[in-house]
Formats: C-alpha cells, sequence, structure tokens
C-alpha cells in the first residue's frame, strides 16, 4: 500500500466537519475517526474504538505500538479530532473545502489541530508500510470533545481506561516546539522553538445572588443584581500579582537572552517592557502566563425592567499560572465576600513538567537535528490542553508538535478564528520531525 502524504490526510481530516458546539452536543467525530481506523487496519495495526456509553457518535482511536524495548517507559502521543465552530460567510475558501493554496492548506482545525493528527496518522502508515518500530512503546491517541473539556474524551479515557495507558511516562500534544523566525535587538534572525512545559490551570466559578425581589421604583441595594455586580467589580478590577513559575522565568529568560533584549524578570515594568517590544504577534499568550486572570463571562438576571429580580448568576474564567492555586482560592474568597454564594464548576490544576532531564533533552536533540543552529526554550500556555487529562496518570506533559521554518517565512494563521490555515512545509517537516523523534526518544 502506498502512503499518502501528510498533506493529502490533512486535507481529508480537514473535509469531516467535526465542530464542537459544546454542551455535550456532538461534533460528529465518529465518521473521521472511523476513516483513520480503515486507514490504519489496511496498514496492518489494530486501532481501539472506544466511547463513552451514553455517545457513540464521541469516538475515540487509541493503538499502542509495542517497542523494541518493551522494558523502558513509554510514550503518548496525542490529538484532538473535534475543532471549534465556523462562521462561513466571514471566510475566503469554504471551511471544510481543504484547499491547498499559496503554500497553505486552509481548513477549519488545519493548525488546531489536524495537521498534527496528520503527522500521526502518517507516521503510523510509514512504519507499518517499512516495519519500523520505535523503541519505547508509542501510544497514540485521537480523541474527541477538547474543544469542550474533554468530557467525552481524553478526561473519560484517562479516567475509566488507565490501562490503555499504562507504562506510560512522557505525553506530548498541543501545542510547541514549531520554528519561529524572530530578529533580534541587533537585528539578527533568529529560529525559536518554545515547547510548552506548563499550562494555567483552569478554574471556572458560578456565582449567584440572592436578594427580594419587588418593583423597580423602590431600590434597596441589597438586590442581587447589585450584589453580584459588586463581587464582580471587585473581582475584574483586581491587580494580579506577578507570580513566576520555574517554566514562566525560564520562558522570559531565556527568550531575551535569545534576542538579546535585556530583562529583569522580578521587575514588573521590564517585563511589560519586553512584551510590549515583541508585539502581541510574536508574544501570544506569554503575557498571560505571568500572573493569574479572572474574566467574568457569563451574566443572567432580570426579565422586566421594572422588576427587580430575585436572583442573579454569573460565570467567571479564571486562570491560575503553575504555582498559584493556594494563592488564587484565597484571593476569590476576599474578593467575592460573604453577598454571593459561589462554587468552582471546573477546577483544572495547572500542569508544569521538567525543563531538565531525559524527555527534555531528546526534545531539544530532535529539533537540533533538524535545525543545529535553532534555540529551544521551554513555554507556558496561557489556557489548556487534554495534558490536563494525563498528567494525573504520572506522565511528564509537554505541548510538542515540532515543526520547521517555512522557507519562504510563512506562518499557521487563523486559530479559532477566521481562513485558519497551516503552511505545507509544517505538515510535510512535522510530519518528518514527530517520526524522527519518536524513533530516537
Ligand atoms: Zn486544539
Amino acid at each position: 500500500m502506498s502512503v499518502p502524504s501528510p498533506v493529502e490526510l490533512l486535507q481529508t481530516l480537514v473535509r469531516f466537519d467535526t465542530s464542537n458546539h459544546g454542551d455535550g452536543r456532538s461534533a460528529g467525530e465518529r465518521e473521521c475517526v472511523l476513516w483513520i481506523a480503515g486507514l490504519l487496519r489496511a496498514a496492518g495495526w489494530e486501532p481501539q474504538l472506544l466511547h463513552r456509553q451514553d455517545a457513540p457518535d464521541r469516538l475515540n482511536l487509541v493503538i499502542r505500538v509495542p517497542g523494541s524495548e518493551p522494558d523502558l517507559p513509554g510514550v503518548l502521543v496525542h490529538a484532538h479530532t473535534d475543532v471549534v465552530p465556523v462562521e462561513p460567510e466571514q471566510w475566503s475558501v469554504p471551511p471544510f473545502g481543504a484547499v491547498v493554496a499559496e503554500g497553505y492548506v486552509w481548513g477549519r482545525g488545519a493548525q488546531d489541530m489536524l495537521w498534527s493528527a496528520a503527522c500521526m496518522v502518517h507516521t503510523l502508515l510509514a512504519w507499518g508500510a517499512e516495519g519500523t518500530r520505535p523503541r519505547r512503546d508509542v501510544v497514540m491517541a485521537f480523541v474527541a470533545d477538547e474543544e469542550d473539556g474533554g468530557a467525552y474524551g481524553a478526561q473519560w479515557l484517562a479516567r475509566d481506561h488507565p490501562d490503555l495507558f499504562e507504562g506510560l511516562e512522557l505525553a506530548i500534544g498541543e501545542d510547541g516546539g514549531m520554528c519561529q523566525t524572530l530578529t533580534g535587538l541587533d537585528e539578527r534572525r533568529v529560529n525559536v522553538y518554545t515547547i510548552n512545559a506548563g499550562e494555567r490551570g483552569t478554574m471556572h466559578l458560578r456565582l449567584r445572588a440572592t436578594g427580594t425581589s419587588g418593583h423597580g421604583s423602590r431600590p434597596s441595594g441589597q438586590d442581587a443584581v447589585s450584589r453580584l455586580v459588586g463581587a464582580l467589580h471587585r473581582l475584574s478590577s483586581h491587580r494580579w500579582p506577578l507570580t513566576m513559575s520555574t517554566v514562566v522565568r525560564a520562558h522570559y529568560e531565556q527568550l531575551a537572552a535569545a534576542l538579546g533584549h535585556p530583562l529583569d524578570s522580578a521587575d514588573e515594568e521590564s517585563m511589560g517592557g519586553f512584551v510590549d517590544w515583541l508585539g502581541p504577534e510574536v508574544a501570544g499568550p506569554m503575557r498571560w502566563t505571568i500572573r493569574p486572570s479572572a474574566t467574568p463571562t457569563v451574566l443572567r438576571a432580570g426579565y422586566k425592567v421594572n422588576v427587580v429580580p430575585g436572583e442573579s448568576i454569573a460565570e467567571v474564567d479564571v486562570r491560575c499560572p503553575p504555582g498559584t492555586v493556594e494563592l488564587v482560592d484565597q484571593t476569590l474568597r476576599e474578593l467575592l465576600g460573604d453577598q454571593v454564594e459561589w462554587e468552582y464548576t471546573t477546577r483544572g490544576a495547572p500542569l508544569e513538567s521538567p525543563i531538565t532531564g531525559e524527555w527534555w533533552e531528546a526534545m531539544v536533540a530532535c529539533i537540533h537535528r533538524h535545525d543545529p543552529e535553532g534555540i529551544v526554550i521551554p513555554g507556558c500556555m496561557g489556557g489548556g490542553t487534554d495534558n490536563k487529562a494525563f498528567a494525573p496518570l504520572g506522565m511528564d506533559t509537554y505541548g510538542f508538535t515540532p515543526a520547521p521554518p517555512d522557507p519562504q517565512g510563512r506562518v499557521a494563521a487563523g486559530y479559532h478564528g477566521v481562513d485558519e490555515r497551516v503552511p505545507v512545509s509544517q505538515v510535510e517537516g512535522g510530519s518528518r520531525m514527530l517520526r524522527d523523534f519518536l524513533e530516537h526518544v
């Protein structure tokens, strides 16, 4: 059987509409996963298909490739097959058309994260065709529902089927290790590869305030809306302190050193100045990793302008960098006060994995085999990934989907937005790098 190219695989993956609208509604991962399973079976593999009993449409695929040295700790590679929804009228190409043009593959999910899924499938097909085996056991998981928290995907698999991941001590998933070509203070161009070794924790809050309902012409100052708004105002105007974990500090300091930019990581102004100098395109989410954040996102109260409602509800998206869980707990208690009831609806701890040692060195070595001059630094994600589900199983977790620079300087764009696209070179080079990593680690 001839092995389809990574780009061909990605095109087919994009054409499955796996939009995840949340609320437990199916994203239709089943068709996509069955297609992957068919390819793998034809290549001689025996994938396992798994779904929650109440959700046969939310199919997950897990496959274990036995290593030639079975006593070594194994490696998990995971990718989600669902994507975020689209507003097609804003796109300049059909979002599920998988057009290849201008050196990119275009479509929803091309970058987040079907290109990685394509690299994984390609590696399995190539190994199948050539009879190659990695040294370690490699488990690949194609999971549902990442874009809505993973209750039908990674979270469920890790909790109900931990046996699938037995003996694994490293998990790699989205995203990190992709080349960013940056210009230093001295105008020198450097290739920087940021491997994400940390993730902020995700804490979602639900707030509820109550008060006596009544006529809108007779304010009491003790009504449900005023109480809730007071608590939200204290929360959203709070200035969270700078809290730098090992990974975040290393990210800032090593990036500044690579670019020849002065930085005092203990000084707020110096940190802010560095991020401003980088600009939003380059800095990306790094400006949010140095402190917790609390963003009110949902508000519900009232039904008629002249009636004071008896209840008001809000939801808040709180993110906490590694090492700040206690600080955040305590601060929330103080800021929210006793006029509102509140609870965590989600409480995912932050992640922080080692930035020294065998796994780290293996990832750095992989990048250096492809780009000897490349500078590899650790980073921290502002949000979260399925790594949060796998970390409790005892694995060190990294955002590591390595890819080389594009020869014409193209970069992926439109992630969760309009005209999502990924350079063809990222898909082809990334596939080579993933395979190389798994064969050397
Ligand atoms: Zn993603």
